[in-house]
């Protein structure tokens, strides 16, 4: 799959007001920080698609992106951030349940988690929502520059003893570094491979 064009198309806090259009869609998701905006303006080689934001937590809104005028990028609120309020982490789960319920364009969601770390609940948990509700989604590493092989491998594997436990398969993943532009061309065809079914 070939990027050759990547709009914005609009940003918002409410569901209901997102792109009308049938367009397939594929949203990312992750905890803030996990590199998302790195990840998104690798995958369409704009530099400043997906603004990185310094404050994490600031950026609650449902942003979609049109590419090659035929399919929607949509970048998520990332999720698990320590400084927000009991009642902002209340708003944000509506939010994000109210998308998962209403947009029947989506194709599936990526799951965005750092590679560096052994897994963690609220990825768990979350991913485990996912499951629950019948939403298709795969698994995207990131940061993968940051460890050398054997510990990519060793942490995928601690990956998939937890998910087997609840999972009767490993949900599809991709291994993937925005600063050393690993696993673009792997997630962008396996997007392309979708679009055409
Ligand atoms: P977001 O909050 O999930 O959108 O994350 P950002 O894309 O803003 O990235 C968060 C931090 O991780 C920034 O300091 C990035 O430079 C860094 N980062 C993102 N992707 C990578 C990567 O693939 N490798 C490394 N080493 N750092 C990354």
């Amino acid at each position: 799959l070939k990027i050759k064009s990547a709009e914005f198309v609009m940003s918002n806090s409410d569901v209901a007001k997102c792109p009308k259009s049938r367009l397939p869609e594929y949203a990312f998701i992750g905890r803030s920080n996990v590199g998302k905006s790195s990840l998104i303006n690798m995958l369409t080689s704009r530099k400043s698609l997906a603004k990185t934001s310094g404050r994490p937590g600031k950026t609650q809104l449902i942003n979609h992106f049109l590419i090659n005028k035929n399919w929607h990028l949509v970048d998520l609120p990332g999720y698990g951030y320590a400084r927000v309020s009991k009642s902002s982490k209340k708003t944000f789960q509506k939010f994000i349940t109210q998308y998962f319920a209403l947009r029947e364009q989506l194709v599936t969601a990526f799951v965005l988690i750092d590679i560096r770390h052994k897994p963690q609940a609220i990825d768990l948990e979350f991913m485990q929502w996912l499951g629950e509700h019948g939403i298709p989604f795969s698994i995207i590493f990131t940061k993968a520059d940051k460890l050398k092989p054997k510990a990519i491998e060793n942490h995928v594997e601690d990956y998939k003893k937890v998910l087997l436990e609840t999972w009767e398969d490993m949900p599809n993943y991709f291994i993937t570094s925005s600063s050393k532009a690993i696993g673009k061309d792997d997630v962008l065809a396996y997007i392309d491979k979708l679009n055409e079914n």
